[in-house]
């Protein structure tokens, strides 16, 4: 009997997980679309998964995991175009980067990677499929789209009326469509598109949409059925809703039994966006903080809550991982393996099995430092390093953290204080506190370069 509970966006409620079959887990997750770096946006939907996958896991399930890569698409294409390189040299390199930030922040590769390009025989045939069943049609320019009005559930997973929905849309008169919510299966070829993009198909050249790559992805790897299906919450609709829509209407049972559906990141309280310039890739943040802090700040939130990124929080996280890492400083674990059976480890799992909860699970951590602060007991010690493992945390040595941690303690926020004081004691002539400043800030690891039009940029040593 699981003692998991999983919330379901479908149900709208929190649920007593039961696998399909037992002992085994098959979940899908929608994966990067490789044409830019990732942001932090998306190190946190992988994180949220890492956490899941690490959880099932500890839980005795066999789990197979899969995390597709879209390396064909509308965006793909047009950058590859304005960079005058082939897509694949575009989209492998971008994965590579994906990666490497993924393997910085202590993300384990899922079981299955696909990529969406390998798997254009399987989109086709659900296309036949649906179109065999009227849920399909080709427009007049050649597009095969999806006939939504012909698929009973649509809008049962983000909640929304076919209605409502449509009073939104407007018809785009230069497309093919028969009604505004219909989207693409395939999209005809133009004349203009490179060769790379463009499969044979019984309604002629062109290549899939989006929402059919990840239906082919999932059907071929984990079945037709299976158990959890991911994502972040702005996948939920149209992303989610129309995978369930051809799945489920071309194989006549539903796609996945649990949707999970991670929150937004927001920065300073404001969403994240490039318009408003508080865009966030993961390399700009290891640039300035600790992979592992990183990654305790993001767990530190529950995965369903905005989270809100900011220095401050960061730093934040940065103090609260050394008090962890101080408390294994110089003590020993008695080398026995995780007793599930003691007390915080049983507080720990109970917090785990209520929806993932991190940061009940991250408090338990702090309440087992203390007692390795006061006993140094080895059993608390090795309590302590089992159950952080389990989240990715506390896998260094405390040595290894707390010197990488010396060189990086000093905030961003502090530092740019320490900037200003310094620009007002040169505005006063004070000379001798600009010096001092600039090499306090120095013996912290801190280099600052004074730039011709007045403003000084500062890095890390
Ligand atoms: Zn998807």
């Amino acid at each position: 009997m699981s003692h998991l509970k999983i919330y379901n966006t479908l149900a709208r409620d929190k649920q007593t997980f039961v696998p399909m079959e037992a002992g085994k887990v098959r979940m899908y997750v929608c994966g990067m679309t490789v044409y830019d770096y990732c942001h932090v946006g998306h190190a946190r939907m992988m994180m949220a998964f890492d956490v899941i996958y690490r959880w099932l896991r500890a839980s005795g399930y066999d789990v197979q995991y899969v995390r597709n890569v879209t390396d064909i698409d509308d965006k793909i294409i047009r950058r590859a175009v304005e960079n005058n390189e082939s897509i694949h040299a575009l989209t492998s390199r971008f994965e590579r980067f994906m990666d490497e930030d993924t393997t910085a922040l202590g993300i384990l590769p899922p079981t299955d990677v696909p990529h969406a390009t390998e798997y254009v025989p399987q989109m086709l045939s659900i296309i036949e499929q649906l179109e065999a069943k009227g849920l399909a049609y080709q427009g007049d320019d050649g597009d095969v789209n999806y006939a939504v009005r012909g698929f009973d559930g649509y809008g049962k997973l983000s909640g929304k009326s076919l209605d409502d929905l449509r009073a939104g849309e407007r018809v785009d008169v230069n497309t093919g469509k028969r009604d505004p919510l219909d989207f693409v299966l395939w999209k005809a070829s133009k004349e203009t598109e490179p060769a790379e993009v463009k499969w044979d198909s019984k309604w002629g050249k062109g290549r899939p949409g989006w929402h059919i790559e990840c239906s082919a992805m999932a059907c071929a790897l984990l079945g037709e059925q299976f158990d959890i299906h991911g994502g972040g919450q702005d996948l939920q609709f149209p992303h989610h809703e129309n995978e369930i829509a051809q799945s489920e209407g071309a194989f006549g049972h539903p796609l996945a039994n649990v949707w999970i559906h991670n929150g937004f990141v927001r920065v300073d309280n404001e969403k994240m966006s490039k318009s408003l310039g508080n865009f966030f890739t993961i390399r700009d943040v290891l640039k300035k903080f600790d992979a592992e802090v990183v990654r305790f700040f993001i767990l530190r939130a529950h995965y369903r809550s905005p989270l809100n990124y900011s220095d401050v929080h960061i730093d934040d996280a940065r103090g609260a991982l050394t008090r962890l890492y101080t408390a294994l400083d110089g003590v020993a674990g008695d080398g026995a393996d995780l007793d599930w059976n003691e007390d915080h480890a049983q507080r720990f799992a109970a917090a785990m099995d209520d929806d993932f909860n991190t940061p009940v699970a991250v408090a338990v951590l702090f309440e087992l430092a203390s007692e390795v602060n006061k006993s140094k007991s080895p059993v608390a010690v090795r309590q302590l390093q089992g159950l952080a493992g389990v989240l990715g945390l506390l896998e260094r040595s405390p040595q290894d953290f707390l010197q990488a941690g010396a060189t990086d303690a000093i905030g961003e926020a502090i530092i740019v204080e320490a900037i200003a004081a310094r620009a007002a004691a040169k505005k006063a002539r004070d000379f001798a506190q600009s010096d001092k400043i600039r090499a306090d800030l120095l013996a912290q690891g801190i280099v600052l370069e004074d730039k011709p039009d007045g403003t000084t940029n500062w890095r890390r040593a």
